[in-house]
């Protein structure tokens, strides 16, 4: 038996593992995809302290062998679900059943997508989910940005650098988004700002040629020739299995304490998965440390 399983290595759940090993404690992390979570495909990190300009792969790569030059342990297999009826807790995974004297879920959260016809089929091929990683692509073209919040607003100031023209589609009049953010996109001459308007589908042949967009006001469609959609409407947890078994809100994201700490002893959350008010690599790493010290305590008091 482990003494602490870690479920996701983003930023959490390494920070997690590094906190966990200089505790004296084994951790063995299990991933579905690849080390590093969402931040691994952005060019540039600016915000994290000491850490001006580096790109999302050397910082998930450089956190990924820390972890693992203190003896964490990584499997790359998806969790699929939980026993945590017992003091051991017990975690199903596509490489079989683990056992350990605590868990750590850190799974971050996934994109929200449209769910329009052509989203998954294009996804790749025009449908872009991060304009810093891909708006490179479609330079000198024109595109779209599906959102009213502020990384739809960022996406939008940040394709309009590099992109002839870009249409920004809002499902509704108003934005969410901090008002500088609106006013500086407004300003924009090759900027033109849809609001009222859903995309009902996203159309092409090897790749994204059109969208048909619907007025939500009058019920018109109209079909747009462009390159490529970047949806930018936000996050979704990947909660499903654990419903019923740990406190969610409505959103779906955990509603544990600011310690990490949930309500069944042994059980921790770090990181964007769970309910808090700023999500970004430095709350993530901080949850990480919070949530392994906890885990430490949990395990000399328990066992
Ligand atoms: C394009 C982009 C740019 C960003 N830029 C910045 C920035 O410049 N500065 C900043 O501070 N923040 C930035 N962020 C936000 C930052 O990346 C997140 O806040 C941070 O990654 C959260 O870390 P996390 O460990 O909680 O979750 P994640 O990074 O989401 O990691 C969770 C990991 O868990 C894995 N996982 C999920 N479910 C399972 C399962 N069932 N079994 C096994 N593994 C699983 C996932 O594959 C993933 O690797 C950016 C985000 C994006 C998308």
């Amino acid at each position: 038996m482990e003494d602490i399983i870690i479920i996701g290595a983003g930023t959490a759940g390494l920070t997690a593992a590094i906190y966990g090993q200089r505790a004296g404690l084994s951790c063995r992390i299990f991933e579905k995809s690849a080390p590093g979570g969402q931040i691994v495909n952005s060019p540039s990190i600016e915000n994290y302290p000491g850490k001006f300009g580096v790109s999302g792969y050397d910082y998930s790569m450089a956190l990924f062998e820390q972890a693992q030059k203190l003896g964490a342990k990584v499997e790359f297999a998806e969790v699929t679900g939980i026993d945590f009826s017992g003091a051991e807790k017990k975690v199903i995974t596509s490489a079989g059943e683990f056992s350990a004297k605590a868990v750590i879920i850190a799974n971050g959260a996934a994109r929200r997508k449209i769910g329009c016809k052509g989203e998954d089929e294009f996804e790749g091929r025009g449908v872009s989910y991060c304009a810093t990683c891909d708006g490179n692509f479609f330079r000198g073209k024109t595109v779209a940005v599906v959102g009213g919040g502020e990384s739809a607003f960022e996406e939008t100031e940040y394709l309009a650098e590099i992109c002839d023209k870009v249409y920004l589609i809002h499902r509704r009049d108003v934005f969410t988004a901090a008002k500088t953010a609106v006013d500086s996109v407004l300003k924009k001459k090759n900027v033109t700002v849809l609001t009222n308007s859903v995309i009902e589908e996203i159309k092409g042949a090897s790749a994204v040629s059109s969208i048909i967009l619907k007025n939500r006001a009058n019920g018109s469609t109209a079909e747009i020739p462009l390159s490529a959609v970047f949806v930018a409407i936000g996050l979704k947890p990947e909660n499903e299995i654990y419903k019923g078994v740990l406190k969610l809100d409505d959103y779906g994201y955990f509603d544990a304490q600011e310690d990490c700490t949930t309500d069944i002893g042994g059980v921790f959350v770090a990181g964007d998965t769970r309910k808090k008010a700023l999500r970004q690599l430095v709350t993530a790493a901080s949850d990480g440390a919070a949530a392994a010290t906890a885990a430490a305590n949990y395990i000399r008091k328990n066992f």
